[in-house]
């Protein structure tokens, strides 16, 4: 590479060490490496394959072509909770199941996250007997709760993004550390509300199917 010749007069060019950002030459992205490691996590979430009832079926609706759960990424449901990080407690949890639910869920990798669908997982729904767990919140620590019976795609959806506002913006983080367990947010039922989106603009809190031509 041959030396640039300076004319005299010519003011000199600036560069990083003497100008900062000023005197970079290329464009660059900065950033916080916690916003970095938020903007990561927030974008990787894969579930773990883990329906237990009839919300399971609304859960499978979600990542079928009409509501396309793959345009975040995480339409592959894992069959290993070890390549999984998100929950999704799918219906009732019976006392029988609780163990396997909360052996599946200690073997995810964290940092893991934990979402209750439907009024039976939350709460135990309409089964008040011995035989259900009565809030799966006594098993693993959860941190959205989905309402409905069942919940739709469309709500299922706005937990989920709900889930990755919270974990980008650090709520959930605080949210967990001051309840001691999961961060506990509790999202509204949003099915059937129409609101039309464009095709690439991220929908906020509702999910909504473009018309049938
Ligand atoms: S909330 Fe309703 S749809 Fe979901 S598991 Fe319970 S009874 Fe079934």
């Amino acid at each position: 590479m041959s030396p640039k010749l300076i004319t005299p007069g010519e003011p000199p060019e600036k560069t990083f060490l003497t100008d900062g950002l000023e005197g970079l030459q290329h464009n660059v992205l900065t950033g916080t490496l916690e916003g970095l490691v938020k903007w990561a996590r927030q974008k990787s979430l894969w579930p773990a394959t883990f329906g237990l009832a009839c919300c399971a079926i609304e859960m499978m609706a979600a990542g079928g072509a009409h509501y396309d759960l793959a345009r975040y990424g995480m339409e592959v449901f894992r069959a290993s909770p070890r390549q999984a990080d998100l929950m999704i407690v799918a219906g009732r949890v019976s006392q029988k199941m609780a163990p396997v639910l909360r052996q599946i869920h200690d073997q995810m990798m964290e940092p893991k996250w934990v979402i209750s669908m439907g009024v039976c997982a939350s709460s135990g729904g309409m089964f008040n007997n011995y035989a259900l767990v009565q809030g799966v919140d006594q098993v693993v620590p959860v941190d959205v709760y989905v309402p409905g019976c069942p919940p739709g795609p469309q709500t299922l959806m706005h937990g989920i993004l709900t889930l990755y506002d919270s974990i980008q913006t650090g709520d959930l983080t605080r949210r967990r550390d001051a309840n001691g367990g999961g961060a506990g947010i509790e999202v509204a039922a949003v099915d059937g509300q129409p609101e039309p989106v464009s095709l690439g603009t991220p929908s906020r809190g509702h999910v909504t199917v473009l018309e049938q031509a």
